[in-house]
């Protein structure tokens, strides 16, 4: 193992701590001094909990000293949460002031199992508000910044989470991912990132955004780290009636076998021609190549329905996010608002006003569509019409799934642009997810991950692997065999490559 512990894998801890050759209270510690370090310029966590993950990793510590045979693998090593998800004790904003002091009396599914198999969590991390964004630049606390380019975004937008990896303040964190929010910042950030199979991760305490297109997953720095947390946080839970009634699927397993020989490879045809940037494409080449030089039939597909992807998205998560977010009164949690100059305000009026207040405009804005693609007379032309095209991508993704068993494409069109490039242009925003929210739709999972540099740029570029729902353990198959013939030709971790955070100004 590396002697600074913030670089090892989680892998690589767990057999540190296996052995007993570090401690997890040591690993909490050296953590937290990372982030002391370094959270200043990156902000990614929104809220440290260094009392709390200490404790969890002396619990751990005493019961591995005491001999405890059951521990998970992962015990003790320690991770962070987006703040889209309910932590007990723990204050859980979701990037809002209209939830600014809530502390959840529960846990998340997610994060009770977290908390069962001893992973100390070390915070909340920070994200667009109501996971609304691909930069992070509308959370109601400022940005993150990107670990490779302080003045640029680390994606959205759970960016905090892939901040987080990328920057070593944690070897694992939780993030959702509702059209891509996994999936593109960790293309940007040079990092690994997976959507389960919608169903595949219980929702259960994820405040939801799109309840038929969020789904949490595991953001971390390798395929196999992946898959280890994967396998914590997955399998059927009674408390989400979506959830999928399996147990976890054998990612693991997946990951470590590390195959490709005999694989058949689509690559999407509507995803990676024009709007794409030309390094995305160059190292999206290169990586398919790899994996036909190590014996994948590589082949084009063609899903037709995908150019309206986008648009069918950008009606049904609003009608969606405007009717989950009506919960947001002031009555149940969080912020409330006096509206000025009236003397005995109706319930109406406060909620006007702390709604007002308390939400950030790009919230506003999709609170509105959603409200007027629901309203009568507009509800067929609109959220009914994207339902349907819904349904023809689900088709598309069925008939190439036919053909192939993975699907391959950029994971976004460019790496990161700079902090405040596109905050003014929501449909520029909105296209970072053109290759990632088909999979959202159509409830299949996806991965991220790093594919190399942009020669323009020298920022990370992502390749996204598809497969059929359920078949998760395919991504890992594939993604942990391409990352090691892409880390054999890069001589060494894409991380590696990023700057030294400490010696940066700002840091
Ligand atoms: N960027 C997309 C959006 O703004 C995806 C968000 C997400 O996955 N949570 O809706």
């Amino acid at each position: 193992m590396t002697t600074d512990l913030t670089r090892a894998s989680a892998a690589e801890l767990a057999d540190g701590l296996a052995r007993k050759e570090i401690s997890s209270v040591e690993l909490v510690q050296a953590q937290l001094d990372r982030i002391a370090a370094v959270d200043g310029a990156v902000h990614a966590f929104l809220h440290v909990d260094a009392e709390g993950a200490l404790a969890s990793a002396r619990e751990v510590d005493d019961r591995r000293a005491a001999g405890d045979e059951d521990l998970h693998v992962l015990a003790g090593v320690p991770i962070a949460v987006k703040d889209v998800m309910a932590t007990r004790g723990m204050p859980t904003t979701c990037g809002s002031r209209i939830l600014e002091g809530w502390v959840p009396p529960y846990d998340a599914t997610v994060v009770a199992r977290l908390r069962a198999a001893g992973l100390p969590i070390l915070g909340k991390t920070n994200m667009d508000e109501f996971a609304m964004g691909s930069s992070t630049e509308h959370s109601a606390y400022g940005p993150t910044h990107n670990p490779w380019d302080l003045d640029r975004i680390p994606g959205g937008s759970g960016g905090g989470s892939s901040a987080v990896v990328a920057a070593y303040e944690a070897p694992l964190a939780i993030g959702t991912d509702t059209g891509g929010s996994i999936r593109q910042p960790a293309a940007v950030t040079g990092t690994v990132g997976v959507k389960p199979t919608y169903g595949g991760v219980s929702r259960y305490g994820l405040v939801a955004l799109a309840s038929s297109l969020d789904q949490a997953g595991p953001c971390t720095r390798t395929v196999l780290d992946a898959a280890l947390l994967h396998s914590v946080i997955g399998g059927h839970d009674p408390m989400d009636s979506t959830s999928i009634a399996a147990p976890a699927p054998p990612v693991v397993e997946s990951a470590r076998r590390a195959d490709v020989a005999g694989l058949r490879v689509g690559v999407i045809k509507e995803l990676g021609g024009e709007g794409y940037q030309a390094g995305v494409r160059a190292r999206f080449d290169e990586a398919v190549a790899l994996l036909e030089g190590a014996g994948a039939e590589v082949v084009e597909v063609s899903c037709p329905s995908f150019d309206y992807a986008l648009a069918a998205y950008y009606l049904i998560l609003p009608s969606e996010a405007s009717s989950n977010l009506a919960k947001f009164d002031a009555m149940r949690y969080g912020l409330r608002v006096l509206p000025e100059g009236v003397d005995a305000p109706s319930a109406e009026q406060v909620m006007a006003a702390t709604r007002d207040a308390g939400f950030g405009d790009e919230v506003k804005r999709r609170i509105i569509l959603g409200t007027y693609a629901l309203s009568s007379g507009y509800y067929d032309a609109y959220y009914g019409q994207a339902q349907k095209v819904r349904r023809l991508i689900s088709n598309d993704f069925a008939a190439a799934f036919d053909k192939v068993d993975v699907l391959v494409s950029p994971t976004s069109p460019t790496t990161a642009f700079k902090l405040g490039d596109k905050l003014d242009d929501p449909m520029s925003m909105y296209l970072q997810d053109v290759a990632t929210i088909p999979a959202n739709l159509a409830g299949v999972p996806g991965m991220s991950l790093p594919s190399g540099l942009a020669d323009e740029d020298g920022l990370p570029t992502g390749i996204q692997i598809l497969a059929p729902a359920t078949q998760d353990e395919r991504l890992y198959g594939v993604g942990a065999a391409l990352e090691r013939m892409l880390v054999q030709s890069w001589g060494r971790p894409l991380l590696a490559q990023a700057p030294d955070l400490t010696a940066l100004k700002g840091a």
